[in-house]
């Protein structure tokens, strides 16, 4: 049985007060239930989420993680850094960070083993853009970023990871992909895992992430194989999101 995991991307938005009420907020609105929940805050704010966090039932996760262990890298945090501030999960490889960064499938794949190799729990972001879903590349596209990760640690680093699937074109747009369409994609990757070793791809949660919202969440995640979801805009309004995890629930 897979446990529903919520987890809230919150990007580059914010401040430290605000972060405070949020975190705040949330943990006076959260409902009691089965689903896990996680924030992943901006680096600079996580160590204060913690001491927040401390005792509640909320994770805390990391928005990247470099792909080296220590060292002259400027402007990177590495693995053992975030675990040090508290951090259980961390995003790799979520689509503004192949876009607009440059990441390719084969730093991800290094990222996911960087943060294993300190305990922390990768959440793989995988997806296609909107000119390969209407060009049927879908589960090409997906299965390519998906095999450069098993290519570097094997299907087994999967019983410690967690895939979101996120089409591109469902992210900040308002457009979420129909609950069938998650299904197919979440089917897929599960099927590809499964080649490998059925018993990890039948334990590993896959997200689906793309416009969640209170009102479409249920109807997602209640489709077979998607076990719950990453949030970005939503994940920034306590209600919300208490109300996504209670959907999950
Ligand atoms: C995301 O950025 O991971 C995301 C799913 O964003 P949104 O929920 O705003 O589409």
């Amino acid at each position: 049985m897979r446990r529903k995991l919520v987890a809230g991307n919150w990007k580059m938005h914010g401040t430290r007060s605000g972060t405070a009420e949020l975190i705040e907020s949330l943990l006076g609105a959260m409902p009691d239930g089965q689903a896990e929940c996680a924030i992943c805050p901006p680096f600079v704010y996580l160590t204060d989420a913690a001491r927040l966090l401390r005792g509640s039932p909320v994770l805390l996760g990391a928005q990247d993680v470099c792909a080296e262990a220590q060292g002259a890298y400027t402007g990177e945090i590495s693995g053992a850094m975030l675990r040090d501030v508290g951090c259980h999960f961390t995003l790799v490889g979520h689509s503004e960070r192949r876009a607009l960064y440059g990441e390719s499938d084969e730093l991800v794949a290094r990222k996911f083993a960087a943060a294993q190799s300190q305990q922390l729990v990768p959440i793989l972001c995988v997806g296609e853009v909107l000119a390969e879903r209407e060009s049927g590349r879908t589960h090409e596209v997906v299965g390519r970023q998906l095999d450069a990760v098993l290519q570097v640690v094997g299907v087994a680093a999967f019983a410690r990871a967690v895939v979101a699937y996120e089409p591109v074109w469902a992210i900040g747009t308002g457009r979420t992909a129909t609950p069938e369409q998650a299904q197919d994609v979440h089917a897929f990757i599960r099927g590809r895992l499964a080649a490998r070793d059925a018993n990890i791809s039948g334990s590993v949660r896959i997200l689906y992430g793309g416009s969640v919202k209170a009102g479409n969440a249920a109807e997602i995640f209640g489709q077979p194989d998607v076990d719950g979801g990453l949030i970005g805009g939503a994940s920034l309004k306590a209600d919300e999101f208490a109300a996504i995890v209670a959907a999950a629930g």
